[in-house]
């Protein structure tokens, strides 16, 4: 019996339950994911968690929002992603080692290169990047691009956020300012990313796209967001011609990732999407 789970506050419209039962229903797992609701100013029902995880009682917790950074003093390892990302999704316990790992990076370069590879840009070459936002996935984007070789522009409306990333990826990432982004040369861009929350469910009248400012040439457009199914952002990007995507298949294959890591076993990526795609 597998014991899997996710951390967070507010729980609620969590999709991870839905997306595990199915994984673990194709894997032919006998086992349970749960919500554990822990409030942002309750440490200590953190700390009780992840001592059911050291104790070998919880085989695989997933983090989200509030927790994805509080998590890391109670850990005794990270992985090399969660370590530059300073930020963990998956806790595991290994040879008697609280580890967290990050599979929001990964996750996200796998979804997104299925909406690169059939396109034919001659930008794709120069492997050019604009990402809206600098928040807590804004650094997973960035790292798993920078990683993956690409030039990274960011736009960032707080200068604060936006240079604690430039510290870890001086060479490929240039950041300006939220209210520059008409000013800039796009000409070379050929994947625009959006990690802020505007066009979230319960506002999916707002873009985080600037009105009346043409989008980069032959981009692929991917947002973030998954609830609506379709963003105001990708639904004028795809009627301006562009492929585009919202972060559902994102948030299937970091949950795929980690259903991996706990299990060894690796469950079909279509199974879990059509678990989640009508909710
Ligand atoms: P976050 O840490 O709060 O970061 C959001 C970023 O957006 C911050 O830089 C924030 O700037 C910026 N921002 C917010 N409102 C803005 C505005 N009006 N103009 C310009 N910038 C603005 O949030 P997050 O955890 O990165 O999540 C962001 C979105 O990604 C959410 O919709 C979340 O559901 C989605 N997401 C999806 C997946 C997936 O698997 N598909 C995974 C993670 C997150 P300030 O700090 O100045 O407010």
């Amino acid at each position: 019996m597998i014991r899997l789970g996710l951390a967070g506050f507010p729980l609620g419209h969590s999709l991870s339950p839905r997306i595990h039962a199915a994984a673990l229903r194709a894997c032919e797992l006998r086992g349970i994911y749960d919500l554990h609701p822990v409030p942002p100013d309750d440490p200590a029902a953190l700390h009780h968690l992840l001592g059911r995880v050291r104790a070998g009682e919880i085989h695989g917790l997933n983090v989200t929002i509030p927790h994805k950074q509080a998590v890391i003093p109670y850990l005794d390892a990270l992985t090399p992603a969660a370590q530059a990302i300073g930020a963990v999704n998956v806790i595991y316990c290994r040879d008697g080692k609280l580890t967290g790992d990050n599979t929001d990076a990964p996750g996200f370069l796998a979804d997104v290169k299925k909406f690169l590879a059939p396109v034919d840009n001659p930008n794709f070459e120069q492997r050019h990047a604009l990402i809206l936002g600098a928040g807590g996935s804004a650094r997973s984007v960035v790292y798993a691009l920078v990683c993956d070789g690409w030039q990274v522009t960011l736009v960032a409306r707080r200068a604060g956020q936006a240079s604690a990333l430039l510290a870890l990826h001086a060479s490929a990432l240039t950041c300006r300012a939220f209210s520059d982004l008409a000013s800039l040369d796009l000409s070379s861009v050929s994947l625009l990313v959006n990690t802020t929350p505007l066009g979230m469910t319960p506002n999916p009248q707002h873009s985080p796209w600037p009105g009346g400012l043409p989008f980069p040439r032959g981009a692929v457009v991917y947002d973030l967001i998954y609830n609506p199914r379709e963003t105001l952002l990708v639904r004028e990007a795809r009627a301006a011609g562009l492929r585009a995507a919202t972060g559902l298949g994102m948030l299937v294959e970091q949950a795929a990732l980690a259903f991996e890591i706990w299990t060894g076993q690796r469950p079909p990526r279509d199974v879990l999407f059509a678990a989640v795609e009508d909710s």
